[in-house]
């Protein structure tokens, strides 16, 4: 589903991504974990085109959104080509970026009418069945204001779901929240898992890493130094910074 190869990331000349691999098969989950600024961002940005990489190859169903050239540089698709292969991802990020002037069906359809050209009686429907599926059926008429930051994150799941996307990434979707309401957003993402979702999950939440995700990734400056089948991975981690991380974490 998603095949990402020796993926290389630098601002200015701070080398963010030193040679990254990441592979996801349709219908995983896969939880990416690391200390504060190694990287976890910038990697599922790239992979979904908010930053170009400089090197590397990315692929979403076989489809190549870039791959090298001969003189080993990122060379990307034609823009049709992007937006179709980026138009298969939704993404939800730490700080719900929700539009604070529309309600929350507004928020929903607001894409799937301006991006997908549907009609508004065609998408109504199944924004108010994915409202229903995330718990927020009777907060449809409300402003992101009148929310709590457990909701605000449904709806824009919600949001990210309208689009109808294959693989869904998630960057720390649950960081910005108080811990109550964590858990009201991980059972959402737990559901969409067992709904078959294809998922990447950037997240300090070592229990749903655990529990939720098939593969965990370990990153650290800029390399995935461990990965691995996520029970074996936490019961027995290998290499020395995963265990100082995860120690560091409880
Ligand atoms: P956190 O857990 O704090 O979210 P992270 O693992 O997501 O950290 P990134 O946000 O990917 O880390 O950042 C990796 C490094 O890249 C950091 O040193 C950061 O300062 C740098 N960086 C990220 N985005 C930019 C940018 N747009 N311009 C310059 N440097 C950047
Ligand atoms: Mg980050």
């Amino acid at each position: 589903m998603i095949d990402a190869r020796g993926i290389y990331k630098a601002f200015g000349n701070v080398e963010v991504l030193k040679g990254v691999d990441i592979q996801v098969a349709r219908s995983e989950v896969v939880a990416i974990i690391g200390s504060s600024g190694s990287g976890k961002s910038t990697l599922l940005r790239c992979l979904n085109y908010l930053e170009k990489i400089d090197a590397g190859s990315i692929a979403i169903e076989n489809d190549f959104l870039v791959q090298n050239n001969i003189h080993n540089r990122a060379h990307y698709a034609p823009e049709r080509t992007i937006k179709n292969i980026c138009a298969r991802m939704g993404m939800v990020f730490q700080q719900f970026n929700l539009f604070p002037h529309m309600t929350v069906l507004q928020n929903v359809i607001e894409a799937p009418v301006t991006v997908k050209k549907l009609k508004r009686d065609e998408i109504v429907p199944l924004a108010q069945e994915l409202l229903r599926k995330v718990g927020l059926e009777n907060k449809q008429d409300c402003y992101p204001s009148q929310l709590s930051g457990g909701q605000k994150q449904r709806v824009a799941i919600a949001r990210a779901l309208a689009m109808q996307p294959q693989i869904m990434l998630f960057d720390e979707p649950t960081s910005a929240l108080d811990p109550e309401l964590t858990g009201e957003v991980l059972k959402t993402m737990q559901q969409l898992a067992e709904d078959k979702m294809t998922m990447v999950v950037v997240t300090h939440e070592m229990g749903f890493a655990r529990e939720v995700a098939n593969q965990v990734l370990f990153m650290d400056k800029g390399v995935i130094v461990e990965s691995g089948e996520a029970s074996s991975f936490f019961a027995n981690p290998q290499h020395a910074r995963t265990q100082a991380f995860l120690s560091s974490m409880l």
